[in-house]
């Protein structure tokens, strides 16, 4: 097969039915059924019933991680994380993710200062945050966007230098690893989301990952009301806790994550071959020293001076074809008109991130998506983009 291929042939086919960004991690239903059959005879819902422990012990073994603490949600997991480490004033942040990490701090009664992000891997870059630093920071929440791992070593000695908390959001960076260490072992803690869309999915539900016993025992009693026990609310804890029937399909998920892992990295394969050589189209490379989780395919269409974009172009023509991919993350969180008054969310502040949120684009990307459909996939962008 030639890698250059006619710029005028026929028009590739439609997908009889629609191909979206993702399509959900589900166990088959009869090993779900197993997984909840206990249920009904404990009749416990939730609480920390055993489905839950049972998940957290095999989450630390599959993540190679001393602590996890189940919560609710990704959301949950970063309000609880930012009230269990009682930050205060401002928290410089990317605004290059989902509105999720920027509405968590401001539910905590934070402020969120934007940085901006190095165009390469699209996660903040650490002199816009040094720039960003004030007498009112207490922390700094990095997110691993698309899997792509923060600078990590450039923060934790900014951090250090400045008394500052550094917190992960790691939605989306599940079973990833940097130099073979888990990407959830930097920072002061990694928060993860096991939303449906997410890799590894529990319906609704999240977690929090720490090094720290102190603090994964502090978490805990934030996710429970601070209840320490019958007569006793030790803090102003909020309900984050995740319940029996989402701890059970999580279980009966994590045994599938490998072999999905392994489906989208073929995928991934496909794409990133049979889109190269696009004039405008980058991938995002891995670094060689980074597992990546694989729960997304980020690709970037450059504008060519062209004044409509072409990303939008692109994202529109592929709806005729029955294919529904995502324009993540479009609008920039600085940009929202409940953001877009903060000093930091100045355009001009955010040249990177603003053009990012312009190029960028999710491709579909999920096992059951197979290795045919993904070379359809890339005919018709290639057809469209020509
Ligand atoms: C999905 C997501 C979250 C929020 O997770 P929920 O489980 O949906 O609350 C947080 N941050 C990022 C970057 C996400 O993509």
């Amino acid at each position: 097969m030639s890698e250059r291929e006619p710029r005028r042939g026929r028009t590739p086919p439609a997908f009889a039915d629609p191909v979206y960004v993702t399509r959900p991690l589900l166990p088959a239903a009869e090993a779900y059924k197993l997984a909840i059959e206990g249920i009904w005879e404990r009749h416990r819902l939730t609480n920390k019933g055993p489905l839950h422990d049972a998940l957290e012990a095999r989450l630390q073994a599959y993540l190679r991680v001393p602590q996890v603490s189940l919560v609710s949600s990704g959301t949950m997991a970063l309000m609880l994380s930012f009230r269990a480490l009682a930050l205060s004033g401002q928290v410089i942040t990317t605004p290059f993710t989902s509105p999720a990490t920027i509405n968590a701090i401001v539910a905590c009664g934070l402020t969120p200062v934007f940085a901006d992000i190095d165009s390469r891997d699209l996660t903040l870059d650490p002199a816009a945050v040094e720039r960003a630093i004030s007498s009112h920071t207490s922390a700094i929440v990095g997110v691993h966007i698309f899997g792509m791992p923060c600078r990590t070593d450039s923060l934790r000695t900014i951090a250090d230098q400045h008394g500052l908390r550094l917190i992960y959001d790691g939605a989306h960076s599940f079973g990833s690893e940097v130099d073979g260490k888990p990407i959830t072992r930097f920072g002061d803690l990694t928060t993860l989301s096991f939303h449906a869309t997410k890799l590894f999915n529990t319906a609704e539900g999240g977690a929090i990952v720490t090094d720290d016993a102190d603090l994964k025992r502090k978490l805990d009693l934030w996710k429970t009301l601070g209840m320490q026990d019958e007569v006793s609310v030790v803090l102003p804890g909020i309900n984050g806790r995740m319940n029996e029937l989402e701890a059970a399909l999580g279980l009966a998920n994590l045994d599938l994550v490998d072999a999905e892992r392994d489906a989208r990295s073929a995928i991934g394969l496909i794409y990133s071959t049979r889109l190269a050589g696009i004039e405008g189209l980058t991938c995002f490379e891995t670094p060689s020293n980074v597992r990546r989780s694989h729960t997304y395919f980020v690709v970037r269409v450059d504008n060519r001076q062209q004044t409509a974009s072409r990303r939008d172009y692109l994202y529109e023509r592929l709806k005729a074809f029955n294919v529904f991919v995502r324009r993540y993350f479009y609008p920039l969180c600085s940009n929202f008109p409940i953001y877009r008054d903060l000093p930091s969310a100045a355009p001009q502040n955010l040249p990177a991130a603003n053009r990012a949120a312009k190029e960028v684009l999710c491709l579909p990307f999920f096992g059951a998506l197979g290795p045919a459909r993904a070379h359809q996939i890339c005919a018709i962008v290639r057809h469209i983009l020509a």
